[in-house]
């Protein structure tokens, strides 16, 4: 087929595009934005509180949920408002508007009313022929006219349809409707054959599960291009109470829907449990039931009964399932692949190596088998990135045992290795230090078949070009955390292109963008330029990029998109307005200083803290970036309660404190810092400092015009300014937590524990925030002293509740890094500290933290925002730099660049 045919999979999207090919795995559709469905969800639309019902919203995306079920029907809403305000407010937030929407109703005018919202290509659910053609023809037309999919539900005239054969014909009659008369493509027909419970004790309803999977595969041979879904909690309702059975229940139904041809389905797809991995007689009594099977006099289905009572009984109680052990050895590498279980791997290798003829034959056979699963269901939203983790270690300890074999094998016949898996090389750009992203990616992608090459962080191009070069690198792929990184990756993109590279070129990190990929990266290099926005998403794009059939699609749609996003900045007009530097410099927050009275600091000039006791730190560590670093998203600590994730972020909050313990008591690192305290007055946007040289810091001001009254925000107005006779003071602090870390990551990599050693790094991170925390309010209460009062909790600290800020160098308030150069000659902190500034004023160890002290009462965090070229260019010359080197170091706030 030609690469311009444009084949017929459902194309659904929301900002994102979301297609169905026939490869696709299981679609999940989000359940819990619907009124019907959730009492939490159906409360808030109820009370208005249409923010926070959006969360629910958010958490299904971070879940994995693919397309997002909405549904307001509900007695007392007034369902077409609430579809309305509810879709308007989510196009907005495009961390979820990302995913299409599946607009789910009982009443076409909410449909209709939902179908006026949504951007992107939604999905109806759902219209029928229920009160006859006429009207299913008329609905299916405004559907069509909107560009939507549709779910037809099987149901007609006469009622729904509960056999297999009235599921059957009714969906064939309607897609003949559609396709003959409305002239709907049938890829966009989705059929709902109806999902009944079964296990009801009427034994009319036994078949039920049946009737639906073998209808499923009857309509997908009639009709091969439409697609089948349907409600999937439906099937265990009787069961209701007993979350453990229900889970069972969904994941043995849609093992053989799912087999039989159903492509998506409305669930709650955190609660699916591996089908693999339920206890093997709970297993047993489900598909009894499930597929009817001895099951006369409902015989099953009291089995499942008093099955579930036991469950019931038991509680939560933890029982370990050794069966597992007796399992020939393929199967028990699957298992302990899918548990993430190192206890039995070596053995087991070892095993599998002497029954099969070749080395390489076990990690291409039962290893690959079981990573595969894990990919698939970490795709499908069914595991967490803690579990993959978990997984790729014990991954990892199989291939050690087998490796040397292999390499005796190479010794001996060369040749007989060549091929292999694609190879992905990965690098943390020159001047940067963070990896715990790259090295997630790095354990995704390996889960998914590919071959890492890990160059490790602050890596020079001419390092990343040779490797690739000499390891014959399939993509390189390239990371970077702070603003500098940017212009690191364009010049490596250059290169790329000047030493003749033809291998596609992925760009990720934090500080990356798809528009700054787009207008900036991928124009300087000509084989493909891709940002990948997460480690999950990243698979997706190494397998298109790698298959030879997908390869230019895949690059002419990204160079089509990336060439848009190009024209569109290019052509971009701001709508926002900006005042004149000098403007802007006029409207300072309005501080009395004439009634102010500064506070003296207890004590003036630096003090050091080494080998800071780390068990008084452990009080103030913030828990919630932790859970974002490994993609568990929620609060701390309602998270360890998720119905979603709770399972997940329990086990690894346990494992977390576990090593957190051994880390302070064993003194794996150490923890230094240095504070510092000094008379100081503003003078215009720069605060000159007393320090004995009069350092002069340099500010930026917000230019964004705001509204009257609003002040243009400056760090520099918080310092009383000289003019106003008064000596007013400034701090500085530097800490780390992340001396000695090496020999311990080290220690984790050597034992191929990405786990660990991806953790250990995480708790320090956690370490570093936590000391400049406990800092700051022994600054506000000892040391600087203005606060001498202040009793705060955490979770107060965290919710930034003193009086005062600590904006650090980099960040919002204060973009520019390269003013860490003073801070750190202020402190002399690399001395005193260990801390060390990279070419691109990284700070390394990567735990460490720094920024200023401002006490005064007013002083509140803000961003800078966007500013114009005139400002830049006075800001240079105040600092005596080049227009363009400073330009670099604030790429983002600058409005006339990305
Ligand atoms: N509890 C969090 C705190 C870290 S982020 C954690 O443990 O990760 C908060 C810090 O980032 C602040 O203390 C400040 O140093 C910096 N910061 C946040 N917003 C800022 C802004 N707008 N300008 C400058 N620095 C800011």
């Amino acid at each position: 087929m030609s690469a311009t045919t444009i084949r017929p999979f459902l194309r659904l999207s929301g900002l994102e595009p979301l297609v169905v090919r026939p490869e696709t795995n299981f679609i999940n559709v989000g359940e819990r934005t619907n009124v019907t469905g959730s009492k939490k969800f159906a409360r808030l639309i109820r009370e208005g509180k249409y923010e926070e019902a959006l969360s629910v919203a958010r958490q299904q995306v971070e879940n994995g949920a693919q397309v997002i079920d909405v549904n307001m029907d509900d007695a007392l809403l007034d369902g077409v408002q609430a579809m309305t305000t509810y879709l308007n407010l989510l196009q907005s937030e495009p961390d979820i508007a990302k995913i299409p929407v599946m607009i789910d109703s009982s009443k076409f005018e909410i449909i209709e009313a939902g179908l006026k919202c949504v951007q992107g290509k939604c999905i109806v659910n759902s219209i029928s022929m229920k009160e006859g053609e006429e009207k299913f023809i008329r609905e299916a037309i405004i559907c069509k006219n909107y560009g939507a999919a549709v779910v037809v539900m099987a149901f007609d005239e006469v009622g729904q349809a509960d056999t297999k054969d009235r599921k059957v014909e009714i969906c064939h009659r309607a897609y003949k409707i559609l396709t003959e008369q409305v002239g709907f493509a049938p890829q966009d027909i989705i059929f709902d054959p109806n999902i009944f419970a079964v296990a009801t004790g009427i034994e009319e309803h036994n078949n039920y599960a049946v009737d639906f999977i073998e209808a499923t595969r009857e309509i997908k041979r009639l009709m091969p291009l439409a697609k089948v879904s349907g409600g999937v909690s439906n099937v265990s309702f009787s069961f209701r109470g007993n979350d453990h059975v229900r889970e069972a229940i969904h994941s043995v139904f849609l093992f053989y829907a799912i087999k039989a041809g159903m492509d998506m389905g409305i669930v709650n797809a955190g609660q699916l449990v591996v089908y693999d991995e339920i206890e093997p007689q709970l297993r047993q009594l489900c598909e009894d039931v499930l597929l009817n099977r001895n099951n006369d006099n409902n015989e099953a289905t009291e089995k499942l009964i008093n099955f579930a009572e036991t469950v019931k009984a038991k509680g939560k109680e933890i029982v370990k399932d050794e069966a597992w052990r007796n399992e020939p050895v393929e199967k028990r590498l699957a298992h302990a692949l899918i548990n993430g279980i190192t206890d039995y791997i070596d053995a087991d290798t070892e095993e599998a190596r002497q029954q099969y003829a070749r080395p390489l034959e076990v990690i291409e056979g039962p290893l690959m088998d079981g990573m595969n699963i894990v990919g698939d269901l970490f795709g499908a939203g069914k595991m967490f990135l803690p579990q993959v983790v978990k997984s790729a270690r014990v991954m990892k300890k199989a291939v050690a045992v087998l490796t040397p074999y292999i390499e005796e094998e190479k010794r001996n016949n060369p040749a007989a290795l060549q091929g292999g898996a694609a190879r992905i090389l990965l690098a943390t750009v020159k001047g940067d230090v963070h990896d715990i992203g790259k090295n997630i990616v790095g354990v995704v992608l390996g889960c998914n078949g590919y071959d890492i090459i890990d160059l490790g962080v602050m890596v020079p191009a001419d390092k990343i070009l040779e490797t690739a070069k000499r390891e014959r690198a399939d993509i390189i792929g390239l990371s970077g955390l702070i603003t500098p990184s940017l212009d690191e990756m364009v010049h490596v993109a250059k290169e790329m292109k000047r030493q003749g590279f033809t291998v596609p070129l992925l760009i990720g990190g934090a500080t990356t963008s798809r528009t700054h990929t787009a207008v900036k990266i991928a124009q300087e290099y000509d084989h493909g330029v891709i940002h990948v926005l997460d480690a999950s998403r990243s698979v997706t794009v190494a397998g298109s990029l790698l298959s030879e059939d997908q390869r230019g699609d895949f690059l002419g749609n990204i160079k089509t998109e990336y060439t848009r996003l190009k024209d569109d900045f290019a052509n971009k007009k701001s709508v926002k307005q900006y005042l004149p530097i000098e403007a802007a410099q006029q409207i300072k927050s309005p501080i009395k200083w004439d009634e102010f009275v500064p506070v003296k600091p207890n004590m003036l000039g630096v003090k050091v803290f080494k080998d800071y006791d780390l068990a008084d730190l452990v009080d103030f560590i913030d828990w919630g970036p932790f859970f974002i670093a490994w993609e568990l998203h929620g609060k701390f600590p309602k998270i360890l309660e998720d119905e979603v994730v709770g399972k997940e972020a329990t086990k690894l909050y346990n494992d977390a404190r576990a090593l957190l313990d051994r880390i302070i008591t064993e003194k794996w690192v150490s923890a230094n810092g240095v504070i510092g305290f000094w008379p100081a007055n503003s003078d215009g946007d720069d605060v000159v400092v007393k320090d004995g040289k009069d350092t002069r810091l340099s500010f930026l001001r917000q230019q964004i015009k705001k509204a009257p009254g609003q002040p243009q925000f400056c760090l520099a107005d918080y310092i009383a300014p000289a003019d106003s006779g008064k000596e007013d003071y400034i701090g500085a602090f530097a800490v780390t937590t992340g001396i000695g870390i090496e020999k311990w990551v080290k220690h984790f990599e050597d034992q191929h524990d990405d786990y660990n050693s991806i953790m250990l790094k995480a708790l320090c991170d956690r370490l570093a925030e936590a000391f400049a925390e406990r800092m700051h309010e022994r600054v506000r209460k000892e040391f600087w002293g203005y606060a001498p009062a202040e009793t705060l909790s955490n979770e107060e600290l965290i919710r930034e509740n003193y009086e005062g800020i600590r904006p650090a160098p980099g960040y919002p308030a204060c973009p520019d890094h390269t003013e860490k150069y003073k801070l750190f000659d202020m402190l002399h902190a690399t001395e005193s500290t260990g801390i060390e500034l990279t070419e691109s004023l990284a700070m390394y160890p990567a735990s460490s933290v720094c920024g200023w002290y401002f006490a005064n009462p007013d002083s509140r965090y803000f961003g800078i925002g966007k500013i114009e070229k005139d400002q830049v260019v006075q800001y240079a010359q105040r600092k005596g730099m080049s227009v363009e080197e400073i330009e670099k170091w604030i790429r983002p706030n600058l409005e006339y660049d990305i």
